[in-house]
């Protein structure tokens, strides 16, 4: 939180910055920004540092990567004009040289900790989603390589995505299969000692910026009828593959569409096992759905600090709007609800890590629960800025277009709560 004497300094200039250009504004920010930060009260997150789920390194690392964000990511967030691929880049880069992109790439052998990958994405997304993607692309993108790539293609991709040299993708979705993954129709063909892919996916985060895709594919027919889905690891250097589209999203998103024609991949590029492909594909969107809430949770306590902020320091009927009880009720149930879901996602972290038998439940709900509460809360946000909340380019408004995607990527709400209840009914 900002000291209040603070305050009414950071508002005048958050007016003055929406007057001028671009790199002007960036500057300024920049000024206003490192003034600001010396009067910072403290930077460890209180929920980190009375709840149990966590031990000290996770509690350093959070005040780590918040020093970090504040330094690095903040400043880069509001420069309206950088192109979304060169922000994913030039983050991952960042990502390596603060050490945290070993938080994303798992080690074979060793135990992914959730835990700090969640603080490390509520942290970036409390400043930019895309500082984000660039995170949380490594780890989808990675994941099933580390899981069941042989030695050699495994320990190729994973040192280079590791190092920043090397950024990911995770290539699921088609036309025709969204949330019903098991319905995809790109086909790999044995011939030889190589498979042939032909097929087209979409939605695919990093279409375009990636050196590598984790592509789901069908490789034939189970005995019960089903489709047998293989999954490959596809350079982006490959022949017979290419990005057809770039989609536009609402917004700053690199994705778009990926074709393969006659693309021809070494039979060594399978990851696991043929028909092993949607097994490792619902482990990795299983172990990575409770960071959706993570993320959500990050842009909601940053809409919960600009609305405390901006509550005490605009005006109307001769007070501040925090001395008006309609303003505080929509304070309480921001604050409420962002913390039932940070516990949630925490609660499903926690379990993950300390290795229960079953954590989908519990995860499902974390994203369900922290997706749709950051939502409200960032609608509210908008409310309490008023007219300011609308204005393109304010924290307010970034927040309300970067949320709406997590309701919808890695399973919609609606699958969310064909989970949460299939695994009731099973318990
Ligand atoms: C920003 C963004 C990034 C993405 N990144 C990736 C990526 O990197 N890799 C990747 O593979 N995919 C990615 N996706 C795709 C994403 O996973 C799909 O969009 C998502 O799974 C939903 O599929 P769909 O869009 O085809 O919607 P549909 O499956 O067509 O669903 C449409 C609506 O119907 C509902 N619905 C569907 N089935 C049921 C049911 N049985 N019961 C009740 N309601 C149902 C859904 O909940 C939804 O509301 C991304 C999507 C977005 C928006």
């Amino acid at each position: 939180m900002w000291s209040a004497g603070i305050l009414p300094a950071l508002s005048a200039e958050r007016e003055q910055l929406a007057q001028l250009k671009n790199h002007e504004r960036l500057a300024a920010l920049a000024d206003g920004m490192s003034a600001l930060r010396k009067q910072c009260d403290s930077k460890m997150d209180r929920f980190i540092e009375t709840t149990p789920f966590f031990t000290a390194d996770h509690r350093k690392l959070s005040a780590e990567v918040a020093g970090l964000a504040e330094r690095e990511v903040e400043v880069r967030a509001g420069d309206d004009e950088q192109d979304a691929d060169e922000a994913v880049r030039s983050y991952v880069m960042l990502l390596f040289e603060a050490d945290l992109l070993r938080y994303a790439v798992a080690t074979p052998g060793q135990k992914f900790d959730l835990r700090s990958f969640c603080i490390i994405r509520e942290t970036l997304s409390y400043s930019s989603s895309l500082a984000d993607l660039a995170f949380v692309m490594q780890g989808l993108g990675t994941y099933a390589i580390s899981q069941a790539a042989t030695e050699h293609v495994r320990d190729f991709w994973l040192a280079r995505a590791a190092n920043g040299k090397a950024i990911g993708a995770f290539a699921l979705t088609e036309p025709d299969a969204g949330s019903d993954v098991a319905a995809i129709k790109t086909i790999a063909r044995r011939e030889g000692d190589a498979y042939i892919i032909d097929g087209r996916k979409r939605f695919i985060s990093n279409a375009g910026v990636a050196d590598f895709y984790t592509v789901f594919a069908r490789t034939g027919t189970r005995n019960d009828g089903r489709a047998e889905i293989s999954a490959f690891v596809i350079s982006a250097r490959m022949p017979g593959f290419s990005v057809t589209e770039r989609t536009e999203m609402m917004a700053p998103h690199p994705i778009g569409e990926l074709e393969f024609k006659g693309c021809k991949v070494p039979a060594e590029d399978m990851i696991g096992a043929p028909g092993d492909g949607l097994r490792l594909s619902l482990q990795t969107l299983d172990l990575f759905r409770a960071s959706v809430g993570a993320a959500a949770s990050g842009m909601a306590r940053r809409a919960l600090d600009e609305s405390i902020l901006h509550a005490k320091t605009r005006e109307q009927f001769g007070r501040p709007l925090s001395g008006h009880q309609l303003i505080q009720e929509k304070l309480a149930d921001m604050a409420t609800e962002l913390d039932a879901a940070r516990l949630l996602v925490y609660r499903a972290a926690y379990l993950k890590d300390a290795g229960a038998d079953s954590s989908t439940r519990e995860a499902s709900q974390a994203k369900l629960f922290a997706t749709e509460a950051a939502g409200r809360i960032i609608d509210q946000a908008v409310q309490i800025h008023g007219g300011t909340g609308l204005v393109r380019g304010s924290v307010v408004e970034r927040l309300y277009r970067d949320v709406r995607a997590l309701r919808i990527y890695e399973g919609t709400s609606e699958i969310q709560k064909l989970v949460i209840a299939n695994q009731l009914l099973k318990e």
